[in-house]
């Protein structure tokens, strides 16, 4: 089968420009899943021959949904389909209470987690990655979506999952 890493975390984080990323050239072939979302959901990406799907969950919205429902749902669409998640916090903004709350959901699941901060966009910035330990995620992996810096060694991480 192949393997599905979906991209998860609170709004504004990243997540698009990321998925973007691990997509890559493969954006052509992304669907979009009528009445679900106005966003792209899924693509595929490569990886050391590895071929897999990517969920951008953050595209998944139930209008008028409170924030909590909206990530809460997010989360169970990630832990139900997939086999490895990317939790993608601000490495500008430190940990909210927020990542606190998407954390704990994923935590509870039993899924290989990848901790993600994104926005590090300098080596200068890679010393703000260390307060992300206290999600109990594992390591904090730096990267920057804008800059395409770092995700090869999520994606080699995410791989030994799958
Ligand atoms: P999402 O809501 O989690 O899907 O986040 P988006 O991918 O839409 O990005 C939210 C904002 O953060 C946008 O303005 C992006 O341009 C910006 N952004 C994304 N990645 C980076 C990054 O690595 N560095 C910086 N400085 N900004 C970023
Ligand atoms: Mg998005």
């Amino acid at each position: 089968h192949r393997p599905s890493i979906a991209v998860v975390g609170r709004p504004n984080v990243g997540k698009s420009t990321l998925f973007n990323r691990i997509i890559g050239e493969r954006k052509a072939i992304v669907e979009d899943t009528p009445g679900v979302t106005r966003d792209r959901l899924y693509g595929s990406g490569e990886w050391l021959n590895y071929e897999f799907n990517v969920i951008d969950t953050g595209g998944i919205e139930i209008e008028d949904a409170p924030f909590q429902v909206q990530i809460k749902m997010q989360a169970e669409i990630a832990i139900l389909e997939s086999d490895v998640i990317l939790m993608i916090c601000n490495g500008r903004e430190g940990v909210t209470d927020d990542d606190r709350f998407v954390a704990r959901l994923l935590q509870k699941s039993g899924k290989p987690v990848i901790l993600v901060v994104n926005k590090i966009d300098n080596f200068e910035m890679r010393n703000d990655i260390y307060d992300f330990y206290e999600l109990g995620l594992g390591d904090p992996y730096p990267v920057s979506g804008s800059h395409g810096l770092g995700l090869g060694d999520v994606l080699d991480v995410a791989i030994d999952h799958v």
